[in-house]
């Protein structure tokens, strides 16, 4: 339920109906608009409730959430949620960039990367440092190492750094280091890791599962939300279809729908979208156009000598190049690139 006070209630108001509500037994969620505030009072239903909460004097009315992800909904918060962090930002007319390689593989090629990215406009550096692949035998990730690097990377050059964590148990020592938690696709429906970086409170990448339906991607935002973090973006990186000629099926669609249905902002990586390097600027551009609030592009030095997905990794020149042409598009709707 949407409890929604009426206009001009009192901070001590509203503490008092979220404490009414926690004693029914459901969660309060406050969201503060610009217009007024709304209380998300979720948990499982009872009856009565709402009655009840729609009785007392600083309540305008209370109104049922319709979906089945409560939190993340639009119904509950109209306005689109930003997230920042250090020069990155993502939503609020920025299209931020968060760039760098698959994973770190050395402090030279990451600082490398780091510069060369920066350079062109992104705000954000990618790395994984803890790598989940595929074939138990394939390169794991510098693990701890990595962390160092990609930290040292941030001193040198104020990207914010974004970075995967694979389990519940790693969660603290990432937050050490990192500045954005990633969620790989594989994790998505890893519920206690879910709630575990929900814990965390800092700010969270949720990377689509390649075969989660959208109602089952925004149910898992929703565990992030549920422990009372509301940094979540969601980043759409391709689903698995029938179809062999690119990694995945990249579907842009899912930006304006997600748009519809929940404030929080929705990024696009045409890298895993696609597994190709040549077809990355193009879906790129397409992402911005479908008004996307960031992007996700791998980049190393040398792709033929990548570790992992040197296939879909731009060269630092073919990103500056991509970097330009979204520019242009991001700057034809009004939104800053980066
Ligand atoms: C990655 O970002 O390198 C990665 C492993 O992505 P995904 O979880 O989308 O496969
Ligand atoms: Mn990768």
């Amino acid at each position: 339920m949407i409890v929604v006070m009426k206009m001009g209630a009192t901070q001590e108001m509203v503490d008092r109906m979220a404490r009414r509500i926690e004693e029914m037994g459901l969660k309060a969620h406050i969201i503060v608009g610009t217009e007024r505030t709304v209380i998300a009072a979720v948990g499982e239903k009872r009856n009565g409730e709402r009655e009840t909460l729609e009785s007392c004097e600083e309540v305008d009315k209370v109104v049922p959430i319709l979906a089945p992800y409560k939190v993340a909904s639009r119904e509950t918060r109209p306005e689109p949620t930003c997230v920042t962090s250090h020069q990155l930002q993502i939503g609020n007319g920025h299209v931020g960039v968060i760039a760098g390689p698959c994973s770190v593989e050395s402090a030279e090629q990451l600082l490398g990367t780091a510069q060369a990215v920066k350079s062109a406009g992104a705000t954000g550096l990618r790395g994984g440092a803890f790598k989940p692949r595929t074939s138990p035998y394939a390169f794991q990730g510098l693990k701890e190492e990595g962390l160092k690097i990609l930290a040292a990377a941030r001193e040198a050059t104020g990207l914010a750094v974004v970075t995967e964590v694979m389990t519940p148990g790693h969660v603290e020592m990432l937050a050490k280091y990192a500045d954005v938690l990633q969620i790989g696709a594989r994790n998505m429906q890893n519920y206690h890791l879910l709630q575990a970086v929900g814990d965390a409170g800092m700010p969270v990448l949720l990377k689509r599962g390649p075969s989660a339906t959208i109602d089952e991607f925004l149910l898992a935002a929703e565990y992030i939300l549920d422990r009372g973090n509301s940094q979540v973006v969601l980043c759409e990186r391709g689903v698995r279809t029938f179809e062999t000629h690119t990694r995945f099926t990249l579907p842009l669609a899912t930006v304006p729908y997600l748009h519809e249905r929940t404030h929080l902002p929705v990024i696009i990586d045409p890298s895993h979208g696609t597994g190709i390097a040549s077809l990355v600027p193009p879906m790129a551009a397409a992402a911005v156009a479908a008004g996307c609030d960031g992007l996700m592009v791998e980049v190393h030095p040398d792709p033929s000598k990548a570790l992992s997905d040197g296939a879909q990794s731009l060269t630092p020149e073919a990103f500056a190049e991509m970097m330009k042409t979204c520019r242009t598009v991001a700057e034809a709707l009004g939104k800053e690139l980066g």
